[in-house]
């Protein structure tokens, strides 16, 4: 995305049109016996928790390690990546990775309560129907695109464009693919500054044959869309499970939240084992965390269960600190295994991107890279969205997308080329717990209906190494490949429960073919830059350079990687037997009572940003979770 902004005073200016709430007290019971512990109240664990207290006769405690926040950075759509190096981000950084220099990539999350839907992008979208359908086929039954899509719905409120919008920017998906009963308000963004830049953007791709589709959200994600986004219509304000959940304070007296609390261990009874054989449905009966530093536990009924939703990165470690997980990672940590369960931690997936920088002609109109560089620019923005929620502030950034099918920018002959280094690096996996997923994958590589790589485009330059000039104007295309067939995996680091954990995302570990997808990828824009009428706007390519060579564009791509924030499958619900985690009841394998329900369940990564579906997971796990007690 881009840069951290200048907006330091504009909190009071929120606050005297009401829309600043000081966290309310958010406990009315001190119980320490509960039904549900709800490790993690982000995204996926703060849905749980709202649901199953609705029911006054469960009783459900949510333990969160940030605190209650909303203040302009979690509120006004333009200013979220401010979060980024505050104290409501984890800041993970990975392990050096070697496929990618030994660079170390910066890996942002949410610490606080609603986690990253908190502080993140606000894209509201599905991936393909056919990759939740795999889901189904790798062994989960009832997780397929109908039920997820249906759960997704339920929870979303959608606001379709002005038709100005719908036609002018592909703002326009089918009202029915959308809910319109649920809590999540979505809408769409509505600055669209420089316009002739989109405008000419959208029209270069249908000549290159990509087309505007109306059926994004309907399963069908191939074409050029405007991404609907959890922006409240209204107000033009972060719509979301924590930021609503803070305004409205906790009303429920069944639902006891303990921010500041660091889940440090789940206690486990049923059987230590210190031999070779180790036992198999253990039982949880509390949790363990630091709060205020000082050591605390909660225990569950008997009835109960703990909901792990700790996140990608810090729920395996949790699980590994409480003795489930490989016993080889477990012992090199003097970690009593006390259910053997190999998948913690593996099967790690995440979108990788690179920037592409461009000039464009300047005097088209001012836009969000003058919000970074010009004051006044950015006084009037504030200005204007203060008045009447109008303006650069109230919208994100990049909302236009395209999804293509590697079919749709690469000849047959390509294709061909590319599926044998596909095939030459999965032949290393025949035999593996990988094997079934990885030849689903290739499944959907295969089908020229299936986005394989992904553009978003956003005025301005985001990658210093493109030396922009500060007086001329310029656009960043990322390119990004939704389709990563790499596995990495994140483990403990150390026994301490308040050190980060080890996160290897392993990027392009299929070296050949994935370096190569990417450069087709950079080809493509290089062309549609070059295609009218977006070449009437672009004067020069900056970076990459645009003579540089086949060779010269893979080191490019190799020095250049960065996260796009969508790490799943470190949870993996599929079958133990091919690194799973939960089965599709999102039960931890080995276990009576331990779920997971947050963005690392998802097997496979999808061809699309994650909150949605984690929402919709939620709400499926929820629903599954209510019939326990
Ligand atoms: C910068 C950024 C932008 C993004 N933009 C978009 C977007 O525009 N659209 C989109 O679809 N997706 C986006 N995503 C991804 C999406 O937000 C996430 O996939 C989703 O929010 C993950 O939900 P989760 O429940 O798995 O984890 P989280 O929401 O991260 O929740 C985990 C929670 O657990 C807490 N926690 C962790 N460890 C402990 C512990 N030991 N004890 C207690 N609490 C703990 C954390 O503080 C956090 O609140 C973005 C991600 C990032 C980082």
């Amino acid at each position: 995305m881009f840069s951290r902004l200048n907006g330091s005073s504009f909190l009071w200016k929120l606050c005297l049109l009401s829309l600043c709430y000081l966290p309310i007290a958010f406990s009315h019971i001190i119980s320490s016996t509960f039904d549900f512990i709800v490790v993690g109240g982000g995204t996926s664990g703060l849905l749980i928790a709202e649901k199953l207290s609705d029911d006054p006769s469960v009783s459900v405690a949510v333990l969160e390690a940030g605190e209650a926040v909303v203040d302009d950075t979690t509120l006004v759509p333009v200013l979220f990546t401010r979060f980024i190096g505050t104290d409501v981000d984890w800041e993970f950084v990975s392990v050096p990775q070697k496929h990618v220099s030994g660079i170390q990539i910066s890996l942002p999350r949410g610490k606080l309560l609603g986690g990253t839907a908190s502080v993140n992008g606000m894209y509201f979208v599905r991936a393909h129907r056919k990759e939740y359908d795999i889901w189904e086929q790798l062994g989960n039954s009832g997780w397929n695109w109908k039920t997820v899509d249906a759960h997704i719905k339920a929870v979303e409120t959608f606001y379709p464009a002005s038709e100005h919008d719908q036609e002018e920017f592909a703002a326009a998906d089918l009202p029915s693919d959308h809910g319109n009963k649920g809590q999540f308000q979505v809408s769409y963004s509505n600055f669209w500054q420089p316009e002739p830049l989109l405008v000419n953007y959208i029209a270069a791709l249908n000549t290159l044959g990509i087309n505007r589709t109306h059926r994004a959200s309907g399963g069908s994600t191939a074409g050029v869309w405007q991404s609907p986004t959890a922006i409240k219509p209204d107000n033009r304000s972060r719509s979301s499970v924590g930021t609503d959940f803070v305004l409205a304070g906790n009303k429920k007296p069944n639902l006891q939240i303990f921010t500041g609390a660091i889940a440090t261990k789940i206690d486990l009874n049923g059987g230590i084992s210190t031999g070779p054989s180790v036992p198999t449905n253990v039982r949880a009966t509390g949790v363990e965390y630091v709060s205020g530093g000082t050591n605390h536990t909660i225990n569950l009924t008997s009835r109960g269960n703990v909901i792990v939703t700790a996140g990608t990165y810090q729920t395996p470690k949790l699980l590994e600190l409480s003795g489930i997980g490989s016993p080889a990672v477990l012992n090199a940590h003097g970690i009593n295994a006390v259910v053997n369960l190999t998948g913690v931690g593996e099967n790690l997936q995440d979108h990788a991107g690179v920037l592409t920088t461009f000039e464009i002609k300047s005097g088209l109109g001012q836009s969000i890279e003058d919000l970074i560089r010009n004051a006044t620019f950015f006084a009037e923005q504030e200005a204007l969205y203060v008045k009447n929620r109008t303006g650069a502030l109230a919208s994100v950034p990049g909302s236009t997308i395209v999804m293509l099918p590697i079919q749709s920018i690469v000849s047959n002959q390509r294709l061909k080329t590319l599926t044998a280094l596909l095939d030459k690096a999965l032949l290393s996996f025949k035999g593996t717990p990988l094997e079934k997923q990885l030849n689903a994958q290739r499944d959907l590589f295969l089908d020229p209906d299936v986005p394989d790589i992904e553009l978003t485009l956003t005025p301005g330059a985001q990658d210093p190494r493109a030396s922009p000039d500060p007086t001329k104007s310029h656009v960043t295309i990322s390119v990004i490949t939704v389709r990563p067939f790499d596995r990495g995996n994140v483990h403990l680091n150390t026994t301490n429960p308040l050190d980060l954990p080890l996160i290897d995302p392993n990027f392009l570990a299929i070296t050949d073919f994935e370096t190569e997808v990417f450069v087709d990828g950079i080809k493509f824009v290089e062309k549609l830059t070059q295609t009218a009428p977006l070449s009437d706007i672009v004067t020069a390519q900056l970076f990459p350079p645009s003579n540089a060579t086949d060779s010269e564009l893979s080191s490019f791509v190799q020095q250049s990687i960065f996260s796009v924030w969508h790490p799943c499958g470190s949870s993996s619900m599929l079958p133990k037997d091919q690194n799973g985690v939960v089965d599709a009841n999102l039960k931890v394998y080995g276990t009576q009572n331990i779920r997971i329900a947050d963005a690392g369940i998802i097997p496979v990564s999808l061809g699309t940003h994650t909150l949605a579906t984690v929402y919709g997971n939620a709400l499926i796990a929820a629903e599954i979770f209510k019939h326990l007690v």
